[in-house]
């Protein structure tokens, strides 16, 4: 079948439906789902050539499928960046990158507020086979700078994180790297490629939870990183053939439809979750709320240029109690007396959801380590969804109003 061939300079919402269509012979309009562990060969010779890498074509889905392709294609496109490369998860997509670029005797440098499993993925279990990392403060730069050695491989960051909304500014941490000779990865998973491209900003590579806002309705796992054709054909895709962390085709077709729609979804995120930052800033019971899109947020002009004037939709803010005991019990009443938002850490879902960092994602830390990084009792987050926002606020009024 012909397929018809995308004119050059579409904007990104047009990449978002019509990037990496490959049409079968049967014309389909919506993407097909090539739901196949394996690909029959026409014949030995050809066989033998797909399989030593001298012709393209599809041999076995653990090295490449035409869904998993599509979901690349197109998740490239968007981030800017020449490919991609899927994985099982966010998680297997950080795995695959540290298999690809580390090595024993290597250093890291990564922020302290990076996502927890990430924390522990590349300080204890790549710390287990030789690699150094430092944790550094999100927003000092200084520290970052001073961390940086001869053998520093690799800049990790997130922005913004979770679940205090800290920015960090992404070129200067791409000078850095660079000036060093390492290279700096992104992990964009709050923000997406509609607010946020990393690599337009420096950055060497990008990874993504598909599992958030790309999918956007908390169906699957799915990763990816973007980057250069030379990393991803000559360093990651030969670590996804022998650990096998691969995106299953079924994933890879509903994030690659979730992306359809993930420009005007992030939008009407993000004003509702402004407007939900501003009322919850004027309301007795709530001591400070932590949001990039307000004035208040010590980052804001810089979130505002990096992130395409707008903030996110993660929300987080504390309730007012005299002591810690107090602030926990207040906490946990906003929380119980919801009767809309899911009590759940999860995020990028146009279901809003809840949730009690200081019990959850950041249990595991002592308190002292708790109060450095500056999570508290009365500490909620919130990731707002597609709900109508005065729903919302009355689901979170009703145990405001009793504080
Ligand atoms: C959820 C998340 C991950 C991990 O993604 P999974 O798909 O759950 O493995 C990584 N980074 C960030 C910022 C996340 O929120």
């Amino acid at each position: 079948m012909a397929q018809k061939r995308l004119p050059p300079n579409l904007h990104r919402d047009t990449l978002a439906v019509r990037a990496g269509i490959e049409r079968s012979q049967y014309g389909e309009n919506s993407e097909a789902l090539y739901l196949t562990s394996s690909f029959v060969q026409p014949d030995a010779e050809t066989s033998a050539r797909r399989f030593a890498g001298t012709e393209e074509g599809f041999t076995y889905s653990r090295t490449s499928n035409p869904t998993v392709a599509a979901f690349e294609h197109r998740l490239a496109a968007l981030e800017g960046t020449e490919a991609a490369i899927g994985a099982a998860s966010g998680m297997a997509a950080i795995l695959m990158l540290c298999m690809g670029l580390l090595k024993a005797g290597d250093h890291v440098v990564c922020s302290r507020s990076v996502f927890g499993s990430t924390l522990s993925l590349i300080g204890r279990d790549f710390g287990k086979f030789g690699v150094e990392t430092s944790f550094v403060s999100q927003t000092d730069l200084g520290e970052w700078r001073a961390a940086m050695r001869p053998n520093t491989r690799l800049l990790f960051a997130e922005t913004p994180t979770n679940p205090l909304t800290e920015v960090c500014d992404i070129r200067a941490l791409a000078d850095l790297a660079h000036g060093a000779g390492a290279l700096l990865t992104v992990d964009n998973c709050f923000c997406t490629p509609a607010l946020q491209r990393p690599v337009e900003l420096g950055a060497d590579l990008v990874i993504h939870s598909g599992t958030k806002y790309l999918d956007g309705q908390g169906r699957v796992l799915a990763g990816a990183i973007c980057g250069s054709t030379k990393l991803v054909n000559d360093v990651f895709g030969p670590v996804m053939r022998t650990a096998g962390m691969a995106l299953s085709p079924f994933n890879a077709w509903v994030v690659l439809k979730g992306l359809e729609t993930l420009g005007i979804r992030i939008q009407a995120h993000c004003a509702a979750a402004l407007e939900l930052a501003r009322w919850l800033e004027g309301r007795p019971g709530v001591g400070r709320v932590y949001y990039p899109g307000l004035a208040s947020h010590p980052q804001h002009e810089l979130a505002m240029r990096q992130q395409s004037g707008q903030g996110g939709a993660v929300v987080s803010f504390n309730v007012r109690g005299e002591d810690v005991q107090a602030q926990r019990s207040n906490a946990f009443r906003v929380i119980d007396d919801t009767q809309l938002f899911s009590i759940t850490a999860n995020l990028g879902d146009t279901k809003s959801t809840i949730t009690h960092p200081a019990t959850t994602s950041h249990g595991r830390l002592s308190e002292a380590q708790r109060q450095a990084a500056g999570i508290g009792q009365g500490l909620i987050r919130v990731a707002v969804g597609l709900e109508h926002l005065d729903d919302l606020k009355a689901d979170l009024a009703r145990g405001l109003d009793t504080l």
